[in-house]
């Protein structure tokens, strides 16, 4: 297989509800996809960084400038381009794992389609379908919290995720423990906290929660060590881990008892795959987790959490939670569960009528000298 054209292509969608997070407020998806096309078939990737930086340091220009003009070249000189030499060829870029992913997963879609085998397959999961649990930002009340609380647990999300902040935290969730007693329910503090605040959020042992998600500094893996000794809930990483080394020492530090693995963060589903063998190796749970992917980036996330060691519920959601009309045939949710594509590849492609009304630039490559 040889890369004989890429198109690049930013999407706009509006998201169903504003999404706010101590990062910001997401109104919008503004998506980079990436379509390959090889002798022996096409492909496709979506890049899963936000606009600005925030979650870690990439944004989606800087993805796109990167991919163009260094991934790209890099992955077009193979001659016998396959998912794991297309990663080891990007290797020699430091950083920037979102345009790493981006690459790979339609690399790897693409090689996958020819071979006839599923995503899921590939991988190495053993699930047909995955427990969805959802993920609640930040509120303008408490009432409102728990009214957007009780619909997703109408709707059969078999757990609940809030986000914290300084200033929102012990009362939304004391207020949400106590309406829903029985519900699996944890927090993400996406690192808005510091050490200073560890007797603060060893109050949140008072709730019953299934883990307390990256309270500190993504640098900042020593001080969770300490964070965990003082607390009863279960401390998981996610923008700490950026690799597979990076759990190991995350993990011999103690800094976590969980791990959120998300393939855009550690530069690709081969990473991913090895994060999820190491975390294994050592008796860690880990979970899949999102970032407000359409379908084509759930369903590459519903052939990952098929691994067996991702044994917690999923931030994969049906389109519905956040579009109106997903470029893909609508993933849907049933009885808390979204079944993992069988199909080749992905098991799924874009809707070209859908993706045309989002698109807002289109740039296509076929010259890679
Ligand atoms: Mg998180």
């Amino acid at each position: 297989m040889k890369l004989e054209r890429v198109e690049l292509r930013r999407i706009d969608i509006p998201l169903r509800t504003p999404f706010r997070t101590s990062l910001g407020l997401e109104l919008r998806r503004d998506i980079l996809l990436m379509r390959i096309d090889t002798a022996d078939g096409h492909g496709w990737g979506e890049c899963v960084a936000l606009p600005e930086p925030g979650y870690s340091e990439e944004y989606l220009d800087g993805s796109a400038a990167v991919i163009q003009r260094f991934l790209l070249p890099a992955v077009a000189a193979l001659d016998d381009l396959t998912p794991a030499r297309a990663a080891a060829a990007m290797a020699a870029v430091p950083g920037h794992p979102m345009a790493k992913a981006t690459v790979e997963m339609a690399v790897t879609d693409a090689w996958l389609r020819h071979h006839r085998a599923s995503y899921a397959d590939y991988l190495g999961g053993v699930r047909d379908a995955v427990d969805c649990g959802v993920s609640v930002g930040i509120a303008d009340t408490v009432g409102q919290l728990l009214d957007e609380v009780e619909g997703y647990v109408a709707d059969g999300y078999r757990r609940v995720k809030l986000k914290i902040e300084p200033g929102w935290d012990l009362e939304p969730v004391r207020a949400v423990r106590e309406r829903f007693p029985d519900v699996v329910l944890q927090v993400d503090a996406n690192a808005a906290y510091t050490l200073s605040d560890a007797r603060r959020l060893a109050q949140l042992d008072d709730f019953d929660l299934a883990m307390l998600e990256q309270p500190l500094s993504s640098s900042d893996v020593r001080d969770h060590a300490t964070l965990a000794r003082g607390l009863r809930t279960p401390i998981c990483l996610d923008e700490s881990i950026t690799s597979a080394r990076s759990a190991v020492d995350a993990i011999a530090l103690g800094a976590c008892a969980i791990v959120n693995i998300k393939a855009g963060r550690v530069g690709g589903y081969l990473e991913a795959r090895r994060i999820h063998d190491v975390c294994a190796t050592h008796s860690i749970p880990v979970w899949c987790g999102g970032m407000l992917e359409t379908g084509l980036g759930q369903a590459a996330n519903l052939a990952l959490a098929a691994l067996p060691g991702f044994t917690l519920p999923a931030d994969i959601a049906p389109s519905l939670r956040y579009f109106d009309t997903d470029i893909t045939a609508p993933i849907t949710m049933r009885d808390g569960r979204i079944a993992v594509p069988e199909l080749p590849g992905l098991g799924l492609e874009p809707v070209p009528e859908i993706v045309a009304r989002y698109t807002t630039d289109v740039v296509t490559l076929s010259d890679f000298g």
